[in-house]
């Protein structure tokens, strides 16, 4: 992709609006544009953030079994009406009314609605266990909206229901949701921390929240410092993890004796980035989700949802990723592979060698970000910089001469001398 042609609106000043860092370089590297309160607008280096993300999720969704489909944002309030909450939502709620008059809602989340289909389209209980999942937006009139798409009203969110038909199940199916969620922040570049988590408005009886630790996060933790040495690699972590004790302060608060010693209790601000319940038949049963079950009993399936905050990821990630020049991204989440820069674009010479460049980085695999305009090697950089992709390649006329570029890994600043061959076999995917 050629600079020249793409859409990057930098700023070089930090918005005085934006509190944090991750808000503040979300808006300088041209990644979102706020378009209302808690509303933002994906740029195209921002979409490609979301959309690495949303891969990730995905194919760990389908990796613990759970089925993609996509359900709208807008809702009948009827639904809603099914299950009690239509009320006890409150204002976070955006409520519409379409021009018949009828009760409409942007969704916060989906349990009536995936219970519903689930309930008209399923006739046996040989089709339980079912685990399904979609990437939908979400309209949360939050009161108060900020630090950018960390907290916003419009958001993106993966949510995924599980249906069994006992107990023993639907456990097994949590488990899978846990699994996939420390696969899904691991596979990220995140470390996050599994924290037990009192169920709020959605009720049940089993939750967890998942942390990414970062000074500016909304949620302050207390956790086993026995946490920060499990390797999330292990298979055996969930388990380990599960007996380790992480709680949110207020739950800490309301414990009443701490089973960790004082020595080891640590204490962190957190980002919430996914939430997962276990709420047995509360939906099912109101809304009238049932099966014969095989010895002719009547079955209500027990269910759980599964949440990953997809836009607030973004910022999370760059929380937990940058440095005073800006982004850091991790290879998996990053917008391209390769910025390329192109010092002397008037020049045939280099030119050349920067479209081969370009040419065969991508035939190997890699996306290229080839900045061909005609600026000052200083800004060319310190865009680079701010925009934090993985590998830098340098093409200027000291080295075209000598038949070498400069790679420079954005993490590190480390930098070598290559010739386009060893380039390649140093980042060919
Ligand atoms: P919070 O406590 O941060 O308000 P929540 O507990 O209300 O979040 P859930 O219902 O658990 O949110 O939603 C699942 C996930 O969606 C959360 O873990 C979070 O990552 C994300 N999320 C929730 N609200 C927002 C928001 N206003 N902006 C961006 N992401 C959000
Ligand atoms: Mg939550």
């Amino acid at each position: 992709m050629r600079l020249s042609r793409y859409f990057l609106p930098l700023l070089k000043e930090t918005p005085a609006t934006a509190e944090i860092v991750s808000h503040q370089l979300m808006l300088r590297a041209g990644l979102v544009r706020q378009v209302a309160a808690g509303i933002y607008a994906w740029l195209p280096l921002g979409l490609k953030v979301l959309q690495r993300i949303t891969d990730i999720v995905r194919r760990e969704q389908e990796r613990a079994g759970a089925v993609e489909m996509l359900m709208p944002t807008i809702q009948p309030a009827e639904l809603w009406r099914e299950s009690g909450r239509y009320d006890a939502y409150g204002p976070e709620m955006l409520r519409l009314t379409d021009r018949r008059g009828r009760e409409l809602l942007y969704g916060p989340t989906n349990e009536e609605m995936v219970t519903a289909i689930v309930r008209d389209g399923i006739r046996s209980y040989r089709e339980l266990p079912l685990t399904l999942f979609h990437v939908q937006w979400k309209f949360r009139d939050e009161i108060r909206p900020r630090f950018g798409v960390m907290r916003g009203r419009e958001f993106l969110m993966k949510d995924a229901y599980s249906f069994d038909l006992d107990e023993a199940g639907a456990r097994a199916s949590y488990e899978a949701q846990f699994l996939a969620y420390l696969r899904t922040f691991a596979a990220m570049g995140l470390r996050a921390l599994p924290v037990r988590a009192p169920t709020g408005p959605i009720g049940g009886e089993l939750s967890h929240e998942f942390h990414i630790l970062a000074d500016t996060g909304e949620s302050e933790l207390f956790y086993d410092a026995a946490i920060d040495e499990v390797d999330l690699a292990d298979p055996d972590a969930p388990q380990r993890l599960r007996g380790l004790y992480a709680m949110e302060a207020e739950e800490h608060a309301r414990a009443a004796r701490c089973p960790v010693p004082a020595e080891r209790l640590a204490r962190r601000r957190g980002i919430e980035v996914g939430h997962i319940f276990f709420f047995g038949t509360k939906y099912s049963a109101a809304l009238g989700l049932a099966l014969p079950g095989p010895d002719g009993r009547t079955i209500t399936p027990l269910c759980g949802s599964y949440g990953i905050g997809l836009s607030r990821l973004v910022g999370a990630i760059i929380e937990a990723s940058h440095d005073s020049a800006g982004i850091v991204w991790p290879d998996a989440v990053a917008p391209f592979d390769v910025g390329l820069v192109n010092l002397r674009p008037d020049d045939p010479v280099c030119t050349a060698l920067a479209d081969e460049v370009e040419r065969r980085l991508t035939a190997a695999g890699r996306s290229v970000l080839h900045d061909d305009r005609d600026l000052r090697a200083g800004e060319k950089f310190a865009s680079m910089d701010l925009i934090g992709l993985p590998w830098m390649v340098t093409v200027g006329p000291k080295g075209v001469a000598a038949g070498v570029v400069e790679l420079k890994r954005r993490a590190t600043g480390e930098r070598h001398e290559l010739s386009v061959e060893s380039l390649l076999a140093r980042i060919g995917a």
